[in-house]
């Protein structure tokens, strides 16, 4: 099927009553024919990059990044409608490598959520079960691959929003290292945090998708100096790849007894898979991990509350009218924002302000470190990868967790800590659990992709043939 085919086939189904709501807006169809020149979709004219890796492709992308023929709202009504005048580097990139945008997807508001329930347009549904949610905040990319719409999509993960809807609807997610993707381009959540991912239906698409995007961008100062992966060396082949010498460390703290006993035991299974592939499996421990939810749930909103300071009514998006500046502020921030978003910029002012900043933003920063150097710890101790749970349970009910934040927000205990350290992390199926797909978590050194996707190849290899 045709990327045209495939559009065709997405605003059909998303028109229905029974949609699963994953995308916000899709691209046009004529606009789309005429970027191919008229020569069909192999014969497109692309922006002459040499990688052609993803000719004629589909590819979806989450609403935080910033599109010059798609709106880009953030599932926000603040932003409805607004059209960016720049692209992404990570949307250019793709589309030099022949890669189809075929619409951006739903997401929870500034990607703060782990549900995509709290979206301005509506929640997303679970592909394997409508009832349930699909995970956030890039839920909407996750469900759309997940659905066969697209083999590859783009999210991104601040907390776990690219890992967590992966494992939630059976598909593959990759979180980078921070700084191997460009954020030029990504609408700002958390920025010390915040960065570009993959989704894929098998570790290859989204390992190939992640090639593509990857490298050094000047135009953004985070970005890695030599950090492009070669698709050559990240793309794995299954035939030829094993895990002997490498040492995989599963970390103690990442077992809670709260864990979901179906996950434990295909978490375990999954270890044996890895143990016959001629991996060394070593527990180890990782004592900071049971801070990384509050220590994340201060500095991401306290990095929110400034970076979201600029959505005023003033520059981007809607505005509502009022005498005064300050009134025409308030009235376009009351009205815009949705209820999680207010909620994340007063606790990051809270955690910001005077008399309050050591206390709670300066003892997260520490926690931080700490966190980190846990990591640099089992790293240096001759562990290559570590392998965990990527989330306490599956899927939950649309509705279960919305109005109890604290118990959205531990739906992170597993994926921050990694986002907190700078880390690579990604999510792999690993088998279902009642009929609802669970994912494993591998989390590699700084810079160490490679590593990590040749051993969720090898996984995904042998769990397809048992
Ligand atoms: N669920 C986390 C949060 O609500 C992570 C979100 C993300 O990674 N964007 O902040």
């Amino acid at each position: 099927m045709t990327a045209l085919d495939l559009l065709e086939t997405i605003r059909r189904d998303e028109s229905l009553d029974s949609s699963l709501n994953a995308f916000v807006s899709l691209a046009d169809r004529d606009a789309l024919e005429a970027s191919f020149g008229g020569r069909g979709e192999a014969g497109r004219r692309g922006g002459g990059g040499e990688n052609r890796a993803l000719e004629g492709v589909a590819v979806a992308v989450k609403d935080n990044l910033v599109t010059l023929d798609l709106p880009t709202t953030c599932g926000s009504n603040m932003l409805d409608g607004y059209r960016s005048p720049f692209e992404a580097t990570a949307v250019r990139l793709l589309r030099e490598a022949g890669g189809i945008v075929v619409g951006k997807t739903n997401m929870d508001e500034f990607g703060m959520g782990s549900s995509t329930e709290h979206s301005a347009w509506g929640p997303t549904l679970n592909p394997h079960d409508r009832t349930r949610v699909p995970g956030g905040s890039s839920g909407g990319s996750a469900a759309a691959v997940a659905a066969g719409y697209v083999s590859m999509a783009l999210g991104s993960d601040t907390g776990g929003s690219v890992r967590q809807p992966a494992a939630l609807c059976g598909v593959v997610g990759i979180k980078p290292t921070y700084g191997r993707v460009s954020r030029y381009g990504l609408v700002a959540f958390a920025s010390s945090l915040d960065q570009i991912g993959t989704f894929g239906g098998t570790v290859h698409d989204a390992a190939a998708l992640l090639a593509v995007i990857s490298g050094h961008d000047p135009r953004d100062a985070t970005s890695g100096n030599r950090c492009a992966l070669s698709s050559v060396d990240v793309v794995p082949d299954p035939a030829t790849a094993g895990l002997s010498g490498i040492t995989i460390g599963v970390p103690v703290e990442y077992f809670p007894d709260t864990l979901d006993t179906g996950i434990r035991h295909r978490t375990e299974r999954a270890l044996d898979h890895l143990r016959a592939a001629g991996a060394t499996v070593r527990e180890v421990t990782l004592p900071n991990t049971d801070l990384a939810v509050p220590c994340y749930y201060v500095l991401a909103p306290a990095e929110a509350s400034s970076n979201l300071a600029r959505f005023d009514g003033v520059r981007f998006g809607q505005r509502v009218s009022a005498w005064s500046v300050a009134e025409m502020y308030e009235a376009t921030r009351r009205q815009g924002m949705g209820p999680e978003v207010k909620r994340r910029i007063m606790l990051g002012t809270f955690a910001l302000s005077a008399g309050y900043y050591d206390a709670y933003y300066g003892t997260a920063q520490r926690v931080r470190a700490d966190i980190r150097a846990d990591f640099e710890r089992v790293f240096g101790l001759g562990v290559d990868l570590l392998f965990t749970p990527t989330t306490p349970s599956p899927a939950f009910l649309i509705g279960e967790k919305i109005d109890d934040p604290l118990e959205m927000y531990r739906e992170d205990i597993f994926t921050t800590p990694a986002s907190l350290a700078g880390i690579p992390g990604m999510s792999v199926p690993i088998g279902s659990v009642q009929g609802l797909p669970v994912g494993g978590q591998f989390l590699a050194p700084w810079w160490e992709e490679e590593m990590m996707i040749r051993a969720a190849c090898v996984l995904e290899t042998a769990l397809k043939e048992s």
